[in-house]
């Protein structure tokens, strides 16, 4: 199909200093735990972003030191010239597929804690390092130190440069770097040339950035990433004294790319932040300068895409989630397919790698991090292997992405599910505060799955053993999801609790189905420390209820701390007046008491309570495949060869996990197992 002349103006090539960039679509830097440890599999990620269409495609964070050493976590390294391979194989999967290649050299300054360098951290002044809550401060730099450090820098693009790189980014975002914490008078409290007013402040910025552009001679572009604002505490830097600082420098980069300090500010999930929430600062800092800016906005809409541009907000559209969630989003913008578009949730599974220092996964797209390990591509999946038909029951994400991408391999599928709409968690949790674009992970597979006439969907169907064996089908899936235990069990009870009370124990599920709790005040139980609790204190606050909220650590929703979102719900419940009991456990409920214990002095306390919910384990739903299995040769009369759990049937995890579950199905049915097997390891890190 030919593209959307509404699109034209996002296929206009952009200079980019020396360069060309051939269209608006920039990938900016992004991290995705794969780093040093795997290049590999990173530069196959990065490949398939240039495949996908991006005219420009960056690296991560390229530490240029051992003193910016952030170990544990994984970005690029250029501490010497042995990095320079692992570098090179990036760079030539983007430039394999006509995209630009960008680095981003980076010295994390007083982030870095230097575990396994072990040097002498560095910062402007001396602070604590910022990184975990370590003993360790860095040392105020002395002239001699900042001597050092730029030419560490001018090191570093030359060896850029050598490998072959396009665009070498001098790195003031995300309050990570050196040079932003040089910039904000909230680490910077020097009173030599380079500290006080902000010229002052700026100078180290203008020096590197000076000394970058002689190096690059015209062969490489220089792009300067600042924060356009800091929203790090008191002070940091602010809107005004960005505009001032890029006032200063206006031309003097090729490229302005413009982010927000620190990461969690920049990429806000979508339960706090619309799509294109930085548009007032761009807007500000872009009419400072003639060069060309990017700027990112988790946008995924091409409309949106083009009216930013057309609006003069921004020259090239920045993209990192939208990027990871659909790599071949370009493409599919230029060849007028973006019904097929993924559109990323802004779920930020995609950064919980980085802080856990695993490859990255992406919950609309299970091939990312898979590129090189499995050889997996985001579009291509491999035609089938044989004429099995396969009956994939349940129509959630596991469900979903099973037969699509099997349809996709050119098997025959037909899913049914039992609810009126596919869909199964994300149609529901889609509901609950703040998760409403979750949807878009059954939508753009329904889509698609519509568009296949291999594949056959039947709402409303729900299937018992003997449907299963009457079907037919040589392959049976059973996706068939889990559900919320109401017992107490969970991380830090794992045997039932007492419940001596009339009071209801409702789960999520019910909460779900519109069930709600007798009266107030509500005790709602948290031992999942995910999403779940917090979003159902907000859904119930917002129905004028009283809610306590009993968990078992010391701040609610801990593990959302590796979605950048844990500082943000526990400032929505303090707000919205949910009283927060910390560090407790349920221990029982008598009658209308609830038992809590502190848990480390074991402490009783005894509340009555009107209504009880538990957000604690989930269990599989298991029973049909329990009822197959009860007799195998019943199976093998009806000809079924195997009958496979996927998803949260088999453990309960996050969505990502069962649009993984689905995919790794799709692609493992009929596959070479030993080819399978060793896909299983990372390969060893790669050195020259
Ligand atoms: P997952 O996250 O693993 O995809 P979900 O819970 O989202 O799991 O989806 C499971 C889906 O399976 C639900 O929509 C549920 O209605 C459906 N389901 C469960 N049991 C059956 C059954 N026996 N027949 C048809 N559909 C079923
Ligand atoms: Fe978007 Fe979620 Fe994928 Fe990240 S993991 S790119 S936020 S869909």
């Amino acid at each position: 199909m030919a593209r959307d002349p509404r699109f034209d103006i996002l296929f206009e090539p952009v200079r980019i200093g020396p360069l060309t960039a051939k269209n608006r679509f920039y990938q900016v830097p992004h991290c995705n735990g794969m780093g040093w440890r795997d290049p590999q599999a990173l530069a196959a990620m990065r490949g398939i972003k240039a495949e996908g269409g991006w005219a420009v495609v960056s690296t991560e964070e390229c530490e240029i030191h051992p003193t910016s050493d952030i170990t544990p976590y994984i970005e690029l390294r250029l501490w010497d010239r042995r990095d320079l391979a692992a570098l090179r194989l990036i760079v030539e999967a983007v430039h394999a597929h006509g995209a630009l290649a960008a680095i981003e050299l980076c010295h994390n300054g007083l982030n870095a804690a230097n575990r396994y360098s072990r040097d002498i951290p560095l910062a402007p002044s001396c602070l604590p390092v910022l990184a975990g809550l370590d003993p360790v401060h860095a040392k105020a730099m002395d002239r001699e130190d900042i001597r050092a450090f730029r030419a560490w820098h001018r090191r570093a693009v030359a060896l850029a440069l050598e490998v072959g790189f396009d665009i070498v980014y001098v790195y003031a975002g995300h309050g990570l770097s050196l040079i932003e914490q040089f910039l904000s008078a909230r680490t910077n409290h020097r009173t030599d040339e380079y500290g006080g007013p902000l010229a002052n402040r700026a100078r180290l910025l203008r020096e590197v950035l000076e000394e970058t552009l002689e190096l690059a001679e015209g062969r490489a572009a220089v792009a300067v990433r600042l924060s356009a604002a800091q929203h790090c505490g008191g002070g940091s830097l602010t809107l005004d004294e960005v505009a001032e600082v890029v006032a200063m420098l206006a031309d003097l980069p090729d490229l302005w790319d413009f982010c927000l300090a620190g990461w969690e500010s920049d990429s806000v999930s979508s339960r706090f932040a619309p799509e294109g929430y930085q548009e007032s600062y761009l807007r500000r800092l872009k009419a400072l300068t003639d060069k060309p800016v990017v700027g990112v906005g988790r946008y995924t809409s091409p409309d949106a895409m083009a009216r930013i541009v057309r609006e003069g907000i921004v020259d090239l559209v920045g993209a990192a989630r939208p990027s990871i969630a659909d790599p071949f989003l370009p493409r599919k913008i230029e060849e007028g397919r973006i019904e097929t578009l993924r559109e990323c949730i802004g779920c930020n599974i995609c950064v919980v790698g980085d802080w856990t220092m695993a490859p990255i996964r992406c919950t609309q797209n299970p091939t990312m991090g898979e590129e090189g390990r499995r050889g997996w591509h985001p579009e291509r999946l491999p035609p089938r292997q044989s004429r099995d038909r396969v009956l994939v029951v349940g129509g959630g994400p596991a469900g979903l992405e099973c037969a699509l991408a099997l349809g996709k391999r050119g098997y025959e599928v037909t899913l049914a599910e039992a609810a009126p709409e596919v869909g199964g968690r994300v149609l529901r949790e889609a509901r609950l505060p703040g998760l409403a674009s979750w949807l878009r992970v059954r939508d753009c597979r329904l889509q698609e799955l519509q568009t296949l006439p291999q594949v056959e969907l039947y709402p409303a169907s729900v299937m018992s053993a003997e449907d299963v064996l009457a079907f037919g089908a040589e392959q049976v899936v059973l996706a068939t999801g889990a559900r919320w235990r109401d017992d107490g069990v969970g991380r830090h009870h794992t045997l039932p609790l007492l419940f001596e009370t009339k009071l209801a124990r409702l789960t999520p599920d019910d909460l779900m189905d519109g069930l709600r709790p007798e009266g107030d005040p509500v005790l709602l139980y948290d031992d999942d420390h995910g999403y779940m609790g917090s979003v159902l204190a907000e859904l119930l606050c917002g129905e004028g209820r009283e809610v306590i909220l009993v968990i078992p650590a010391a701040e609610v929703a801990s593990w959302t701390r590796n979605t950048m979102e844990q500082h943000r719900i526990q400032k929505r419940l303090l707000e919205l007046g949910v009283r927060l009991e910390l560090a407790k456990a349920l221990l029982a409920v008598e009658d209308r008491e609830a038992v809590v214990a502190c848990v480390y002095t074991g402490r009783e306390q005894r509340w009555e309570v009107g209504g009880l919910v538990l957000v604690t384990a989930r269990l599989p739903r298991s029973e049909l495949f329990a009822e197959l299995c009860r007799d195998r040769e019943r199976l093998e009369r009806a000809g079924i060869r195997a009958v496979t759990v996927i998803g949260d049937a088999q453990n309960p995890a996050t969505i990502a996990h069962a649009v993984y579950a689905g995919r790794r199905f799709a692609m493992e049915l009929d596959a070479d197992p030993e080819a399978v097997e060793a896909a299983r390891f990372i390969r060893p890190v790669w050195r020259p």
